[in-house]
């Protein structure tokens, strides 16, 4: 039995729908890539990103910049945010740890934030109102939807990052999921994940999750992209796969979601402006 979750195949399925929808409009929709310094996976990922925004016919624009003054940073976002012509703006993480974060994202306007990451889109999630959602934890419902997974089961959630585990367990916690999240002071992990019936791990070490730690026949999600003598692996034995009813390999799984995610985003930040008339 096949029992690997194919992320490419959902990301071309979506990608085609996302262009049926596009072709709908009269007009051509912008991404803003920020990056500012050399970290050599972060021009992968934005190259990524390039790539299918090419396909999908968004204009797309990377600011790079090898090094900027905060204040300059943030003086240009706030001229993105008021430039009628783009649509949605990203600062690609991470950035140099010279520059404040959160104070740099939380300058970009909340309706052009297709990477979801301000505040102002938190909250609206936590309270179940429309907004952008982050790219990853929206590709991997995206994922669980179309495998049909059932969802009012058991979920444990390892990692509690603002990218991907805390808005993950709100999505999931908003449709009805019975979520644990563990995080890296939860004490005798095994105990959590080894009762999951779907287990989702976003923690950024490769083999963390190994098969004494999982529930036979669970379905499981593998996060994490640890890169080892450029080969890339998960956070999760890939051993787990003679376990588990379903499993996202690495790379292939949620990789190409968040992708996709990202390009849906900018035609829901379209769709939001419009409502909001900006
Ligand atoms: P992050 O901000 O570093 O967060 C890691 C989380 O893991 C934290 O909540 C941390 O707990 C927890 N943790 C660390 N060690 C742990 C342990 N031994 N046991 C249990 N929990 C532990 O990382 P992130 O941005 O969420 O990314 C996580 C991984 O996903 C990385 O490998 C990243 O490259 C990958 N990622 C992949 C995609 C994709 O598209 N496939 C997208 C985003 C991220 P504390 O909160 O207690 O520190």
């Amino acid at each position: 039995m096949n029992n690997i979750i194919d992320g490419k195949k959902v990301r071309d399925l979506r990608t085609k729908e996302l262009i049926e929808k596009i072709s709908k409009l009269n007009t051509k929709l912008s991404l803003v890539v920020i990056s500012v310094g050399d970290d050599p996976a972060s021009r992968v990922y934005v190259s990524q990103k390039e790539k299918l925004a090419n396909t999908v016919g968004y204009n797309f624009i990377n600011l790079h910049y090898d090094s900027i003054k905060e204040e300059d940073l943030i003086l240009e976002i706030k001229k993105l945010n008021k430039d009628q012509s783009i649509t949605g703006i990203i600062v690609q993480l991470p950035l140099p740890n010279y520059l404040n974060e959160h104070k740099i994202l939380e300058t970009i306007d909340p309706l052009k934030d297709v990477d979801g990451l301000t505040s102002y889109n938190l909250i609206k999630l936590i309270k179940k109102e429309e907004s952008l959602i982050p790219c990853t934890p929206k590709g991997i419902i995206s994922l669980l939807e179309y495998y049909k997974i059932d969802l009012l089961k058991n979920v444990v959630i390892v990692g509690r990052s603002e990218l991907v585990g805390l808005p993950l367990f709100h999505l999931l916690l908003n449709k009805n999921a019975t979520i644990t999240l563990c995080h890296s002071k939860t004490k005798n992990l095994k105990d959590y994940t080894s009762k999951a019936d779907i287990l989702i791990v976003a923690v950024g070490k490769k083999g963390l999750i190994t098969k004494d730690m999982i529930k036979k026949n669970s379905i499981i999600i593998d996060v994490g992209i640890n890169r080892v003598d450029n080969k890339l692996y998960g956070d999760v034995d890939f051993e787990c796969s003679k376990y588990a009813s379903l499993i996202t390999p690495v790379p292939g799984g949620v990789g190409p979601m968040t992708v996709i995610s990202l390009m849906e985003n900018v035609y829901d930040a379209y769709k939001l402006q419009k409502k909001f008339d900006k």
